[in-house]
């Protein structure tokens, strides 16, 4: 009897310890689980993690994000060959939507970059390693678009002279990135009847247009106060009349 006792004795003790030991490692806890709570948020460079907790038995649970996408800027950047929208976070080298343009005439479609004009001449600039246009070399278009990049370098200037005496050269359109247009740079073209710069431009030189009998329009690609910020030479109008400089916002008479 006193063996049956003991018995039952040590089988209830080993009952109550796995009962009690069940619980402790929670396998039985109905968990109640708290809200997701964001330890370390995501980033484009790193993914974050939130955790909850079961406010039973203070189990946690950890979820792990994924980082974030890069964010792109809404405009579009390009050059001679293709556009695409770049990364504004740190990581600049990032691009999205990068694609070939699809001209349609002289015009990308997408991007609105005009197909730039090939055969025209250049010389170098080591110290800066960029560009100048210096005429129209071997190219016969009668409208002339100036690009982005030669030989995979900026074009960021034109040279003087180099658009003046083109007998049959219609339209000359300089992209953005070029800063200073040289003296006389369009002089004497008979035929010319638009220049099209754009903001960005820093320098105008002398006597741009003069002899320009046909010319009609200067379009600048921005507002009629920005055109007046830009440093110009004192005579860089003279001898032309009888145009417009039409901005975004307004319409100078010359
Ligand atoms: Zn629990
Ligand atoms: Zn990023
Ligand atoms: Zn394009």
């Amino acid at each position: 009897m006193k063996k049956i006792l003991s018995l039952t004795i040590i089988v209830s003790v080993i009952i109550s310890c796995l009962f009690a030991l069940s619980s402790c490692d929670g396998a039985e806890c109905n968990h109640e689980w708290s809200e997701w709570r964001t330890v370390e948020e995501s980033t484009c460079s790193k993914g974050g993690y939130r955790i909850r907790e079961c406010e039973l038995c203070g189990e946690q649970a950890r979820s792990v994000d994924y980082p974030t996408d890069h964010t792109y800027s809404d405009e579009w950047k390009y050059d001679g060959a293709a556009h695409w929208h770049p990364a504004v976070c740190i990581h600049t080298n990032q691009t999205s939507g990068y694609e070939l343009h699809n001209f349609v005439g002289n015009t990308c479609s997408i991007c609105h970059a005009l197909k730039a004009s090939q055969g025209l001449s250049y010389r170098g600039d080591l110290a800066l390693g960029t560009y100048i246009v210096t005429g129209v070399g071997t190219t016969l278009d009668a409208e002339i678009v100036v690009a982005r990049y030669f030989s995979g370098f900026e074009i960021t200037a034109v040279d003087p002279e180099a658009f003046s005496g083109v007998a049959g050269l219609k339209s000359v359109w300089l992209q953005q990135y070029i800063t200073s247009v040289g003296d006389r740079a369009f002089a004497n073209s008979p035929d010319l009847v638009t220049v099209t710069i754009t903001l960005g431009t820093e320098y105008l030189g002398s006597q741009l247009f003069d002899g320009c009998d046909s010319l009609e329009r200067v379009v600048f690609r921005g507002l009629v106060e920005e055109f007046y910020a830009i440093e110009k030479a004192e005579d860089w109008d003279s001898g032309a009349s009888g145009y417009i400089i039409e901005c975004f916002d307004g319409t100078i008479e010359k």
